[in-house]
């Protein structure tokens, strides 16, 4: 019999969702009347813009027609209207990256999941504790060894470096998913330097930048000096502009970014990046770039910008109840998650069958998101403003209690 990839034998269980499911269903099978509100997944509810909807029609409409028919796209790298728009964006912030830099993915995960290929099996890796599940689990099937730093209460959830690890890959992810905290620029150039000295790449994924307002918190690492020698950033246009089932995102690596070869020479990240993914990725749809591009034009930027708002209001609303009932959280600010410490000392899951059965609100357990989510909660602001609202009136009756 062929032999399988023995690194999925060490793949922790990803019970989460799957456990989350089966509770809220048996609930709703003995209480079908009532109004459940789900606060847990962090999909999107809002719809696409109108310039992007627009804009993916007129390129549906050139793919019916031989003159402008498109088929392969030659590099698989992206069209250059997308990538050059990219870059537009981050000039708008003040970030120079040029076109060339820039790579058009089919979203954020797959690149997170799918850059390890390029890094030697015998390169540590570091993550965050708790973290977003696909850093720890992708490298886990290469066979490679995860160390983690801790985000707890006692550092605002913003784990930083241990000199005693020198790992090959550093995932960081700013602002965080699921504890909605925010890297500074301080906390962030410890990370880049520690980077540079230990020679590591910091894998950034900036997947909510957007929601960022504070306009003294990075939304790029490569605005921290040094980051160009040391990170490549991974972007998703999924929370920003409703993409999660359009499926389009960005990556940018720098062209001095630099990886080891077996004999100690240099070889160029981006080359080693794009022959992995000549391999194995042929590229994103035609119509979904045109759709992607709309939303880097002034249109679609206010546009896209008033459903980042739309959310930001629950975000509000969520932080203010909070606020009110003394409890700690971070996130709600700069961020669409909101991560709470659970009330009476309960552990995640005690809180989420409280929370279901008493206020029939759903949000995720923080212990599904490592060692140090338990005893903490997460609950997005995604949803529509009635439900955030209401979910929020029932939360201060049953916390106030
Ligand atoms: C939602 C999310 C992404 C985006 O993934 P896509 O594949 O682009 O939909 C990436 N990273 C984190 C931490 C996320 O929460």
């Amino acid at each position: 019999m062929a032999k399988m990839n023995p690194g999925f034998l060490n793949l922790k269980k990803s019970y989460l969702f799957i456990e989350i499911g089966k509770r809220v269903r048996e609930y709703i099978a003995a209480h079908p009347d009532n109004k459940i509100i789900k606060m847990g997944i962090g999909d999107v509810t809002q719809p696409l813009a109108p310039v992007v909807v627009a804009a993916m029609k007129k390129a549906a409409d050139e793919m019916g027609v031989k003159e402008t028919f498109r088929g392969y796209e030659d590099s698989g790298k992206g069209y250059d209207f997308l990538r050059e728009a990219v870059a537009g964006y981050y000039k708008s912030f003040g970030v120079t990256v040029s076109p060339e830099e820039v790579l058009i993915s089919d979203g954020a995960k797959s690149d997170c999941g799918n850059i390890g290929d390029i890094f030697s099996e015998n390169e540590d890796v570091v993550v965050t504790d708790p973290a977003y599940p696909v850093y720890v689990d992708s490298n886990v099937m290469g066979g490679r060894t995860v160390h983690y730093v801790n985000s707890t209460e006692d550092n605002g959830f913003a784990a930083m470096p241990d000199e005693s690890m020198k790992p090959g890959l550093i995932y960081l992810c700013s602002p965080n998913n699921p504890t909605g905290s925010v890297y500074t620029k301080e906390q962030l150039k410890v990370w880049v330097d520690y980077a540079i000295k230990n020679k590591s790449v910091i894998i950034f994924d900036a997947a909510y930048e957007a929601f960022i307002s504070d306009e003294t918190l990075p939304r790029s690492i490569f605005q921290i000096e040094g980051a160009r020698k040391c990170a490549i950033e991974i972007c998703s246009l999924s929370k920003t502009a409703g993409f999660t089932g359009t499926r389009c995102g960005y990556t940018v690596i720098p062209e001095e970014l630099m990886l080891e070869t077996p004999t100690g020479e240099e070889i160029s990240f981006m080359q080693l990046w794009c022959r992995r993914q000549g391999s194995k990725f042929n590229g994103v749809s035609y119509p979904v770039q045109r759709a992607a591009e709309a939303v880097f034009t002034e249109e679609g930027y206010k546009q896209t910008r008033a459903t980042i708002a739309y959310y930001m209001q629950n975000a509000k609303v969520m932080s203010e109840t909070f606020d009110e009932l003394g409890i700690k959280y971070t996130g709600g600010k700069n961020s669409p998650y909101i991560w709470f410490k659970c009330p009476d000392g309960m552990d995640s899951w005690t809180f989420f069958d409280k929370l279901l059965n008493e206020a029939e609100v759903v949000g995720t357990p923080g212990a599904g998101f490592g060692k140090n989510g338990d005893g903490w909660f997460r609950l997005t602001a995604f949803g529509t403003h009635e439900n955030t609202v209401e979910a929020m009136q029932r939360v201060k009756k049953l916390l106030s209690k």
